[in-house]
């Protein structure tokens, strides 16, 4: 029989010369479990999408649940569906208004997709500005709006995009009356967790108004709960025209969506009718996971905790060889200074059992975004082994 290791190599397509290659047999909790044996503690939550850990009980009763009753049935936005109905209504009840509508993609950067497409039909413009060492997802339009450098082997882009600093208030004045929408992620997370201020959002939020521009809010990464209250947002006094969420929106299953108001989704009903179409999107199995992890989510008042939590890893992880830890509740960039250290903490790490990673744009630090379930003993166990990898670093 040939090496898993050399058919992964042989039959699947490779994304960098250097993959983490550990081959998963269990995941359960915080942890992940190898053929080999060894078990590694999940410290990036499959880039934050494993809020709840591995396998919650709740998620997967309603994963079974919803395999004995049904799968797919229909393209998205015809059949009423028991799950996408359960879903959207709580979310929708968690969110403030005009944030009452959504449409369920399968994927971030699809729910980027929906959302450029939803701002170009509502506004009439077709200009959109997003952010420097932005990330947005991988597709064309999604990539068109993010880091140039990352972006510009694909060229060409889509066409109408400008881009602004996060967080400078200067940029505000490239928003003008043809600008259909700009798009942040509210917390910048593949630049290495980065942060703007309140005053910034809302002059932002007060500009994208002045010109009748939509704000989209990418929370993919820094939404349900990450961060310490349920969306990110809420900490910066604001509320975008247009949210998107994915990774942990689906509790484990593949799910995304962009969120709106029923006035601005309206738009995808005429001319052309169906003006936005997925088959899988919303699949009922993905939202009866994204249902029981978004319940056990409030139930636990998880993003409440976090904040504790994060001040434990902030106490714990100092260090000489630590330059800062940039965190954003539970979204951390251990910084170390330089790509190599970066790679020889993520292998000392992995030798420890410890499961950590990098940043697309910021190769100074290492990326920590464990569980939200993360109990403080763990965080403390866990802070003794990343000491342990630093001081041989
Ligand atoms: N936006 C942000 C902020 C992200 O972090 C990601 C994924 N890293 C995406 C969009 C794209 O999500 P997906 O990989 O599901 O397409």
């Amino acid at each position: 029989m040939r090496n898993p290791r050399q058919i992964f190599l042989d039959h699947l397509a490779q994304t960098s010369d250097y993959p983490l290659m550990l081959e998963i047999e269990k995941a359960e909790g915080l942890f992940l479990y190898t053929r080999s044996g060894k078990r590694y503690w999940d410290l990036i939550s499959g880039i934050a999408v494993s809020n709840l850990g591995h396998r919650h009980p709740r998620v997967m009763q309603a994963i079974h649940e919803q395999l004995d009753a049904y799968t797919h049935v229909m393209v998205y936005g015809e059949l009423i569906q028991g799950p996408q109905n359960a879903l959207a209504q709580t979310l929708c009840k968690h969110l403030p208004p005009p944030l009452d509508n959504v449409y369920f993609v399968n994927s971030g950067t699809e729910a980027t997709e929906g959302a450029i497409k939803l701002a170009k039909r509502y506004t009439g413009r077709y200009e959109i500005i997003s952010a420097r060492q932005a990330y947005h997802g991988s597709t064309q339009g999604a990539l068109s709006l993010g880091e140039d450098s990352f972006s510009r082997a694909y060229r060409p882009l889509i066409p109408g995009i400008d881009k602004i600093w996060y967080g400078s208030y200067r940029d505000l004045d490239k928003i003008t009356e043809n600008t259909a929408a700009v798009i942040l992620e509210t917390i910048q997370g593949e630049s290495g967790v980065i942060s703007a201020c309140a005053p910034y959002f809302q002059a932002l939020r007060e500009k994208c108004t002045q010109k009748g521009t939509l704000l989209i809010l990418d929370e993919i990464q820094c939404g349900m709960g990450r961060t310490g209250s349920l969306w990110a947002f809420e900490q910066f006094g604001i509320v975008p025209d247009i949210l998107l969420l994915a990774k942990s929106l689906g509790g484990g299953m593949p799910l995304g969506a962009f969120i709106s108001s029923r006035e601005l989704m309206q738009v995808f009903k005429n001319k052309p009718v169906l003006g936005h179409i997925t088959t899988f999107g919303g699949h009922p199995v993905s939202c009866a996971a994204g249902k029981a992890a978004f319940d056990v989510l409030l139930e636990e008042k998880l993003s409440e905790k976090v904040e504790a939590k994060a001040r434990l890893f902030r106490e714990k992880l100092q260090h000489p060889k630590v330059i800062r830890l940039r965190q954003k509740g539970l979204l951390m960039a251990l910084e170390v200074g330089s790509f190599d250290k970066v790679q020889k903490l993520i292998r000392k790490l992995e030798e420890l059992g410890v499961l950590s990673d990098w940043f697309l744009y910021c190769d100074v630090a290492i990326r920590l975004a464990p569980p939200l379930i993360i109990e403080e003993e763990q965080i403390e166990e866990i802070c003794a082994l990343i000491q342990e990898a630093l001081a041989y670093i």
